[in-house]
């Protein structure tokens, strides 16, 4: 038996190979970027052949740097930025366009046809989400409909959809030459087409989007054996045997296995996930319903999902539009300049506001300005409006589970930044617990694979290797954090109502 587990994380911003003892510690791992596609406002695309290569390099890199072979790893899990879709042909394994990124917004068009009269939440008791340019499926329907000659294709069964979970399988397991169709039940739920009961595509909902059925990927659980890496592969013969979305691994990785735990991930965007258990607990107050994870034929457990669009963005916004900083962390340095925010509420509803919002029609909003603010306030306006919108989600999972959460359970890029940390134990008036192995997401993964191959036992041997590391407890006096939120509110107010049909 090999002693460890590869684990691929083919994130926003990045691919990474991770490998993973079975206590859950890092031995090696491999990084590298791909290109963020801008081809115009509200656009974001990646080319999935840039990241095909970059998975199958920084797997080499993660191999070699601790001198490992496939035989040294038991199996593979794949963890992915979810919803950005590829669509590529069967037979010789291009993608037809760009992928669509989560964040791209091209398809409101497409998102108010289908909603017509219904309004938004019209497949909502089925899929759980509502129809927003989010979700996967709005980008199906967009590259059908506005790349030539893929709508016929897709119609004669040429074509494939995948998300980059589904888009790296296919590949690693072979391609053309026999690679396995399949994604998890976790990315199948943010397409708008999975039936939540079921766990099986919905023949209405595709014929809405004019997507035909061949193109949709087999729905199978996170943990069982899909494949086994091919032949000209590093990893040949080895079992791929996990698949959970990017927020569902973190949480897998956070070990929030049970009904009432959570975890709040800190990256690009923001994505607090609560376990509702074998439950399916539709939202009154803006958040997603999801499959948490599933383990082979076990029953699947589900969450509730605040999804924040601008959070770690917001601070590379500052670094790359606006140049305040030159590197992330430096955000934490100005805000420190300044005793408090000044009086500035920075709302960074840059793509409209996701949950418990969901307005398309905001867009940023830099409030209470006066001749005294200076960019110490403004640094500091963008770390609280990360906890500031955390704190709105939080209040939507209480008033959804009727329970109040006792701790939250952190992770991501922006959990090094011990201002942020504090300020929102601050806001939301219970501690902040960040876990010694902060790479939650590609250990989720790691978890899911190794579950189905026997690596771990079960659930319990994989919680007893969750560690604290830092807890931050709250400080700020209730009448204060009251004055903050009422001035939040009033500033999220001023980002509504922004963009009028002529908008250019
Ligand atoms: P993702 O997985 O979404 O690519 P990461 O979890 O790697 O994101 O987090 C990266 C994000 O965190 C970036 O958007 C970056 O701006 C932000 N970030 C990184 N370090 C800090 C810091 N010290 N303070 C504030 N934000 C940070």
């Amino acid at each position: 038996m090999g002693d460890y587990i590869l684990a691929i994380d083919q994130g926003t911003t990045s691919s990474r190979a991770i490998i993973f003892d079975k206590k859950g510690s890092i031995i090696s791992s491999g990084q590298k970027e791909h290109e963020q596609i801008l081809p115009r406002a509200g656009w974001v695309e990646h080319d999935a052949v840039e990241i095909w290569h970059n998975v199958q390099e920084v797997i080499g890199l993660a191999l070699s740097r601790a001198d490992l072979t496939r035989h040294h790893i038991e199996a593979v899990g794949i963890t992915n930025q979810r919803e950005t879709t590829v669509v590529w042909d069967r037979t010789t394994g291009q993608p037809v366009h760009n992928a669509i990124v989560w964040q791209d917004t091209r398809t409101q068009s497409i998102v108010d046809r289908i909603a017509g009269d219904e309004g938004v939440d019209r497949f909502k008791d089925i899929v759980g989400l509502p129809l927003a340019t989010y979700f996967a499926g709005t980008k199906i329907a967009w590259i059908l409909e506005n790349v030539d000659g893929v709508k016929e294709r897709a119609e004669a069964g040429e074509l494939m959809y995948g998300t980059t979970d589904s888009w790296v399988l296919w590949n690693l397991t072979g391609g053309s030459d026999g690679g396995v169709h399949v994604t998890d039940v976790t990315n199948a739920s943010r397409t708008l087409f999975m039936d939540l009961e079921t766990l099986e595509w919905r023949d209405d909902i595709l014929s809405e989007f004019g997507v035909p059925r061949s193109m949709m990927p087999e729905i199978r659980s996170s943990s069982e054996i899909y494949g086994y890496a091919e032949d000209s592969s590093l990893l040949r013969e080895t079992p791929i045997s996990g698949i959970l979305g990017d927020q569902q691994a973190a949480t897998f990785g956070q070990a929030a296995f049970h009904k009432g735990e959570s975890k709040n991930t800190y990256g690009t965007g923001n994505f607090l996930i609560f376990n509702t258990g074998e439950e399916i607990v539709r939202s009154q107050n803006g958040l997603l319903t999801t499959p948490c994870y599933k383990l082979g034929d076990q029953p699947t457990q589900y969450a509730l999902e605040g999804s924040i669009a601008v959070t770690g963005s917001l601070i590379q916004w500052l670094r790359d539009q606006l140049g305040i900083i030159s590197s992330a962390p430096e955000v934490e340095e100005l805000a420190k300049q300044v005793d408090d925010n000044g009086g500035v509420y920075f709302v960074p509803a840059f793509s409209g506001l996701f949950a418990p919002y969901w307005r398309p029609d905001a867009r940023g909003a830099l409030v209470g300005l006066t001749r005294f603010s200076n960019r110490n306030h403004i640094a500091r306006a963008a770390l609280e409006a990360v906890a500031f919108q955390t704190r709105d989600v939080l209040d939507a999972v209480n008033a959804d589970a009727g329970v109040e959460l006792s701790e939250l359970r952190v992770d991501g890029g922006m959990v090094a930044n011990d201002t942020l940390m504090q300020f929102q134990a601050d806001v939301i008036g219970v501690p902040v617990v960040r876990p010694v192995i902060a790479e939650t997401t590609a250990l989720g993964a790691a978890y899911a694979a190794g579950l189905a191959v026997g690596f771990w036992a079960d659930l319990d041997e994989v919680a007893d290797n969750w560690q604290e590391d830092t807890r931050w407890e709250p400080a700020m006096e209730d009448s204060e954090r009251d004055r903050q939120l009422r001035n939040w509110h009033k500033a999220v107010t001023k980002s509504m109502d922004w963009v009028d049909d002529d908008v250019k």
